[in-house]
């Protein structure tokens, strides 16, 4: 008994952080006992709808708590260090659009399995709908034309959550039409990359989209339409290898991951320790990959001022 009330004393006087996905939920000694403790940690989602006034997040970098409404305020950046955390296509809408002034485009074309891939996991088929419910996006890009700072632009904007972002048939289909669109329409065309490559599920048909996005994007060479590439957190695999590299301006987010190959391939192919930044967007600007760095919350006026420039 003793020991228990000993065991219950020092519950009582820490502070219990409880890991949900991403979010920590930071209890205080007023209001969790063991039986909730025991409760909350066995069946964690209800905790996490009762305490959203306690919900922190923890930054991947510094790894500092930060409450999640001055995450949320700060655009889903560290307020400390800066860095980046990931953000939906729609927050990113939201970000970069004149209010009321996105119009989504070729919202009806959605991924299809061509091969009848299964894998351990299960049916591509079965993986697509399951991730449509969850992310409520038909694919991994959303494609559409508004407002920025009153200029017209025609944007895709990448969704890391649906399938890692990856580059699939549909999501090459939505990318060249966006791009035709701009071209017929002459507007510039933006596209805010997030992915992990081309995909997988998709065979040759998914690799087929680089050269496919890449011939459609060159023809706005032909009008004098302004590409401008935004990579994001992380870039990597066929989507550097094609469209996000061939911006007349291509610029990043602080700390993105931008790459081809991922950094264990490279050093065990070369057999040479890689810099410790190598692949971030600090390192590819210190090589002359990319044109510039923007912060998220400069990233709105620094676009339409680029794009200002090229109307002149
Ligand atoms: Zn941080």
């Amino acid at each position: 008994m003793t020991f228990l009330r000993s065991l219950n004393c020092l519950f009582y006087t820490i502070i219990c952080f409880y890991n949900i996905g991403d979010y920590y939920i930071f209890a205080n000694k007023s209001k969790v006992n063991i039986m909730a403790w025991y409760i909350h940690n066995k069946n964690k989602q209800p905790l996490a709808q009762q305490s959203k006034k306690e919900l922190f997040i923890k930054c991947k970098k510094c790894h500092s708590h930060i409450y999640y409404k001055e995450w949320f305020n700060n655009l889903n950046v560290c307020p400390n260090c800066n860095y980046h955390g990931s953000i939906t296509s729609h927050e990113r809408i939201h970000l970069l659009f004149d209010h009321d002034t996105f119009q989504e485009l070729f919202a009806n074309i959605s991924p299809v399995d061509s091969l009848g891939f299964n894998d351990l996991k299960g049916r591509y088929a079965d993986k697509i709908e399951a991730t449509k419910t969850k992310t409520g996006i038909n694919e991994a890009v959303i494609t559409g034309v508004g407002k920025m700072n009153g200029i017209n632009v025609v944007m895709a904007i990448m969704d890391f959550r649906f399938l890692g972002g990856s580059l699939g048939s549909a999501t090459g289909e939505k990318i060249l039409r966006a791009s035709n669109y701009a071209y017929e329409n002459h507007i510039p065309y933006i596209i805010i990359s997030a992915s992990g490559g081309a995909r997988m599920q998709e065979g040759t048909l998914s690799l087929m989209q680089m050269a496919k996005t890449c011939a459609g994007i060159s023809r706005l060479n032909q009008k004098h339409i302004p590409f401008i590439s935004v990579l994001t957190n992380p870039t990597t695999g066929g989507v550097t290898a094609s469209y996000a590299m061939m911006g007349d301006i291509n610029i990043a987010e602080p700390g993105a991951l931008i790459g081809f190959a991922g950094r264990r391939v490279i050093e065990q192919t070369i057999g040479q320790k890689l810099p410790e930044d190598f692949q971030t967007a600090e390192y590819l600007l210190k090589h002359g990959f990319i044109d510039s760095i923007v912060n998220r919350k400069d990233l709105k006026e620094f676009l339409s001022n680029m794009l200002n420039y090229y109307n002149r």
